[in-house]
């Protein structure tokens, strides 16, 4: 039967989870290489500041404004260096004043914002927010322009990663840690995983009879032992780190009674340990008959750590292909034994057959007609039931013989034995009492009723039995017959027997063909 809903087939690409070494490995390989980053940066000042970017940035805005200023106060043109001052605030709007004032301390202009006490304040915080920046006249210092910026952000996570150092440190850390993964779960894909395996404990598995495999979680071969190597000739290829999935050989048995998935997959799905599922493994090359497939029993179970995590999976196969023989001579020889036995019961069938029956006509022969009868006569006199004795002999018999011969005079035995046979009822017994001398046990038959059936009997001879003869016409065949009922006394089964002998013999002796019942004689 199918399983409603096969497991999932594990992943193929190693998981990115904290317990994994390669997430593990990753995780070191980027720290060192964020390590050497900021090592680098501290040393040689590879990372570029926010601050100094702006700083740099500002004080270039203020040197070119005091070089314009320069050339148009000495022109003495005070329109056009309000108007430069106000294009200036306009292009850049981190700039909040801007303030143009002499040597002497005179204020020649003001535009912008009025700047509070705290951006006039000279420490090292405000050199970034509040520049000065000398005008020269010729040689020398004629006064000085102050622009005031808006004060630089320097807090809050935002402003933070907005820094170019920050981003950098970012982009490397989640970039190299996402690469380095990706490359350790490729390459650990080509590393030999069966070095992780001692080689004591590989020879160990190597003694076991049963082949055995250690897939890891992604359903990788890390050990195939010595007798699973041997089930298959694809199995003496390189199997370690190889996909269980990729080797079809191993598949191409499953019949369509067996769930979807083969049981490591299911064990790996996290459905728990198979046990015994059977699998047949064609072999190649071998013709049909005896060798052409191993029959085998697969077993897996999962193989956990310490906090019972799923590691991957332990597989066994038992070859049972000789067992599977050896049951199927066993089926044969007790299929022939069975044979053998029914015949010998049909032979002891025929044997007691023969041993009971008169070979001639099939009757009942003397031995196993008083065996029987005696059973009859003393049930029905313990029971006080009715009970006939009746006695037939062909009459003037001899001179079939003498006239037809032998073979015809058997005949005549075996007709007349058909039709005593065929006009009583199954439990009577009939027997060939002599050479053509009959006698029949009928149980429950009061006198009358046995003088009916005699009646009938000696009928259907007259009537029947000469047209029965075969290839030879016969003159008119009759019987004799005298009935005796155990209501006359009889004591034993010899002396009913006897009283209807006594009453046949008054039947030939009042002219043969006729029924006689045995009269109890007067005390
Ligand atoms: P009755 O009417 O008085 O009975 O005369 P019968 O001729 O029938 O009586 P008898 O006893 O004189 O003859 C019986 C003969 O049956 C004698 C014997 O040769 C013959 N006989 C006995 N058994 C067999 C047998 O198996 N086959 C054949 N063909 N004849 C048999
Ligand atoms: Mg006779
Ligand atoms: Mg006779």
């Amino acid at each position: 039967m199918r399983s409603p809903s096969p497991p999932k087939p594990p992943r193929s690409t190693q998981r990115i989870g904290l317990s994994s070494p390669i997430t593990r490995i990753s995780l070191g390989l980027t720290a060192l290489l964020i390590t050497l980053l900021l090592l680098a940066d501290l040393v040689l000042g590879v990372v570029p500041s926010h601050g100094q970017q702006e700083r740099l940035l500002r004080k270039r805005v203020a040197e070119n404004l005091a070089v314009q200023l320069t050339g148009l106060l000495q022109t003495g043109d005070h329109v056009a260096v309000g108007r430069t001052i106000q294009q200036v605030l306009a292009r850049n709007t981190d700039l909040r004043s801007i303030r143009v004032h002499r040597l002497d301390g005179g204020m020649l202009l003001q535009r912008g914002e009025l700047p509070s006490a705290d951006d006039l304040r000279g420490d090292h915080a405000s050199e970034l927010n509040h520049l000065r920046v000398p005008i020269l006249a010729g040689r020398q210092v004629w006064g000085e322009v102050e622009l005031v910026f808006v004060p630089l952000e320097s807090g809050g996570l935002r402003h933070w990663l907005a820094q170019p150092g920050v981003q950098l440190l970012l982009v490397l850390g989640f970039g190299g840690f996402l690469l380095s993964h990706a490359y350790l779960s490729r390459a650990m894909q080509y590393l030999n995983p069966s070095a992780t395996v001692p080689d004591r404990v590989r020879l160990a598995y190597d003694n076991l009879t049963e082949g055995l495999l250690i897939l890891d979680p992604q359903a990788r071969i890390v050990l195939a032992n010595k007798a699973f190597r041997a089930l298959h000739p694809a199995g003496q290829a390189t199997l370690h780190g190889q996909p269980i999935g990729a080797m079809q050989w191993l598949l191409a048995g499953r019949t369509a009674e067996l769930p979807e998935a083969p049981p490591w997959q299911r064990t790996l799905a996290g459905l728990g340990k198979v046990e015994g599922e059977p699998l047949r493994l064609p072999l190649p090359g071998a013709q049909p008959g005896e060798n052409a497939e191993r029959h085998l029993r697969v077993s897996s179970a999962p193989v956990q750590d310490d906090r019972g995590r799923l590691r991957g999976c332990m597989v066994s196969f038992v070859d049972e292909t000789e067992l599977q023989r050896s049951h199927a001579r066993l089926q044969d020889s007790m299929a022939e034994t069975q044979r053998a036995k029914a015949e010998v019961e049909q032979k002891n069938q025929e044997l007691q057959r023969l041993a009971s029956r008169d070979p001639l006509t099939g009757c009942f022969n003397r031995r196993a007609f008083f065996e029987a009868a005696s059973e009859h006569f003393e049930q029905a006199r313990q029971l006080h039931q009715p009970l006939c004795c009746v006695m037939s002999d062909i009459d003037h018999f001899k001179s079939f013989n003498d006239s037809y011969g032998h073979a015809v005079g058997d005949q005549v035995i075996q007709v007349v034995a058909r039709t005593l046979g065929a006009g009583i009822r199954p439990d009577d017994l009939l027997c060939r009492y002599g050479g053509e001398e009959f006698c029949l046990l009928l149980p429950g038959l009061a006198p009358a009723e046995a003088l009916a059936v005699a009646e009938r009997l000696r009928a259907a001879i007259e009537a029947e039995a000469q047209r029965a003869i075969r290839g030879t016409e016969v003159r008119r065949i009759t019987s004799s017959f005298g009935v005796a009922t155990l209501l006359s006394g009889a004591r034993s089964l010899e002396e009913l027997i006897d009283q209807a002998d006594q009453a046949l013999y008054r039947s030939k002796e009042a002219g043969r063909n006729r029924v006689t019942l045995h009269e109890r004689l007067p005390a």
